[in-house]
């Protein structure tokens, strides 16, 4: 199995690299593979540049057995949509079980995503939820996606929905450049390595 975890990294911080770690071993991935968007269709761009978001990512996972960084969709021209990453995904790795990882907002919104309806087509979609989240009552089409068990994920390479409890720490990406801006230290929020390569490169300073 071959896990996929997008955002747009800007920048990486233990918040990820945590939730990252855990569902490789939960779920026994082989690979996970850290995307970084290029153009968000939906939110502000991104203030580091996508060549310095990849090398804060790979200051981030260095000697991280099975982590990968993934820049399909900085390769690509134009916006970025989820499901015409999967279908790449899908082309390169024709019999694997994929397993997208979203967070529960993103879940909130999912019907909002291009062609969503097609993502399961090439994944499964799991949702890393807060310990302790109680799911709402789901709408028809994801009640009848949704797998009670990971070996239901295992079984057939896509088309599931799942929902995994997490450990979230509370640390976002914009309360570290917010940090940065105003001169407080981010220390212990995000690898010392990307603090530096941040620092060199003067991101974030306004
Ligand atoms: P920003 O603050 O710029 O919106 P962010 O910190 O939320 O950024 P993104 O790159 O947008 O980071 O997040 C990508 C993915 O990482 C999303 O699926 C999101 O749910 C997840 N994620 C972000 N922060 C955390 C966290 N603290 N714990 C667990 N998952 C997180």
């Amino acid at each position: 199995m071959i896990g996929i975890f997008g955002g747009t990294f800007d920048p990486v911080h233990y918040g990820h690299l945590r939730s990252a770690l855990e569902v490789k071993e939960i779920f026994g991935l082989t690979e996970i593979r850290l995307l970084p968007s290029a153009q968000p269709p939906h939110r502000e761009q991104p203030i580091a540049t996508a060549l310095m978001r990849v090398q804060m990512l790979e200051l981030a996972i260095k000697n991280q057995p099975g982590f990968i960084i993934d820049t399909r969709e900085l390769d690509r021209a134009g916006h970025s949509y989820m499901v015409d990453t999967l279908k790449s995904f899908r082309q390169e790795f024709p019999e694997q079980s994929l397993l997208l990882f979203i967070g529960t907002d993103a879940f909130k919104n999912l019907t909002t995503w291009h062609r969503w309806q097609q993502l399961f087509d090439y994944a499964h979609i799991v949702v890393m939820t807060r310990p302790g989240f109680q799911l709402q009552e789901l709408d028809g089409y994801f009640a009848a996606k949704k797998a009670n068990d990971i070996t239901e994920l295992v079984q057939i390479p896509a088309g599931g929905l799942f929902f995994q409890p997490i450990t979230q720490l509370e640390i976002s990406a914009t309360a570290i450049r917010k940090m940065i801006a105003e001169k407080r230290n981010p220390g212990f929020l995000l690898p010392d390595a990307v603090i530096e390569y941040i620092r060199q490169h003067a991101l974030y300073e306004k």
